[in-house]
Order: structure tokens, then sequence, then C-alpha cells
């Protein structure tokens, strides 16, 4: 795994538990030699992933469409920045780019991607690892959807597996390295 794509919160929560998940994660990328791919933005926790993972001597691409990048300023210490012309292009850049895929918590942004890459997996587009980083048992309610929807026949079971759940940012890349995915045959 060379690139892993990390979809965060572009608001400051001053959560602790959650920008210390984000540090222990950029430790971990940077021990695997892993760099990170993600919105290009300078705030948020998003911000605060680029800035950890840089600091610790890693590369980071921020993909970021026009529309965005002409209302705000994104990161500019980044060691590439992608400008794509539609959201929808900057979403298929970060799937191109990326070896996988992680949640971590956050707002409509985060959950955007994460199914829209979930989709991709579930259609066969792409066969890479989708996790969800869950900090404090943020992702419990969602996780516990997923059973509901599995349980009701509308996830298959290969669909409900297409989900990593991990709260420890290393157990989750550790799945990542070996990961199979259960669509492949589908
Ligand atoms: P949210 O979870 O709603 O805060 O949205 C965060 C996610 O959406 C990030 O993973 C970004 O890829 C994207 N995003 C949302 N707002 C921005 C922004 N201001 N700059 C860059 N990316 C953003």
């Amino acid at each position: 795994m060379e690139w892993i794509c990390a979809f965060c919160g572009s608001n400051d929560t001053g959560n602790s538990p959650y920008t210390a998940a984000l540090t222990v994660f950029a430790e971990e990328c940077a021990e695997r030699e892993i760099g990170l791919v993600y919105g290009g933005g300078r705030g948020g926790t998003m911000g605060e992933l680029a800035d950890a993972v840089l600091a610790g001597g890693g590369e980071v691409i921020g993909v970021l469409p026009k529309s965005l990048h002409e209302r705000e300023e994104p990161h500019d210490g980044l060691t590439e920045l992608i400008i794509t012309e539609t959201k929808a292009e900057r979403k298929d850049r970060m799937v191109e780019l990326a070896d996988g895929f992680v949640a971590f918590p956050g707002g409509i942004g985060t959950h955007e991607e994460l199914f829209d890459v979930l989709g991709r997996a579930k259609h066969g587009f792409h066969h890479k690892p989708c996790g969800l980083l869950n900090v404090d048992g943020y992702y419990d309610n969602l996780v516990a959807h997923f059973d509901h929807a599995a349980h009701e026949g509308f996830f298959s079971e290969a669909q409900r597996e297409l989900a990593i759940v991990e709260s420890d940012p290393g157990a989750l890349l550790d799945v990542f390295e070996t990961y199979e995915s259960p669509i492949s045959g589908e």
C-alpha cells in the first residue's frame, strides 16, 4: 500500500480524541511509508491530518474541485495539489490515486465520500479496502445501521463486509495491507 485516501471533517471539533487518532494515524503512515491523499483543505480535522503527515516527513496530495479552490485558500504546504473541474472528477481522482480509503469522524462531506467509495466497491469499480476509523465509538450508530440493513436484506453478506471498522489506526492499516475484496467474484 503506497497511498491512502482519508476523508475527514472540514470543521474544527476541538475534541482531543479525534486529534489524537489523527496523530497516531500519521505516525503509522510514516512508519509504513504510506502517503496521504485527501481533500486539500487547510482547516478542520482534514488540515490537521495533512499537517501531521507532512510533519512526519510523509507525502501529501490534495485533490480540490475548482469551485472550492475559488472560494477558499487550500493548504499551501502540500507535496502536490490537484485542482479538478468538478466534485465528481475529484472523487474519480481520489479513487484512482489511492490504494485504500478511510473515513475519520466527520460530517456530511465525509459520509458522502465514504458512501461513494463503498458504492463503487459494491459494483466492482474498484476492489480497494474501505474503512471507518471508529474513534470513541463515533460510528457505532452507523455500523448498527449497516447491520440492520444487512439483517433486513438490503445489504448482502459480502456488501456488509465492505465496511471495515476499527478503532485503532494501526489495526485498520493491518487489515488494509492484506485485504481481499469480498466482491471480486460478483
Ligand atoms: P465534512 O465532513 O462535511 O466536514 O466534509 C469534509 C469532506 O468533504 C473532506 O473529506 C473533503 O474531501 C470534503 N470537503 C468539505 N469541505 C471542504 C473544504 N472546505 N475544503 C476541502 N475539502 C472539503
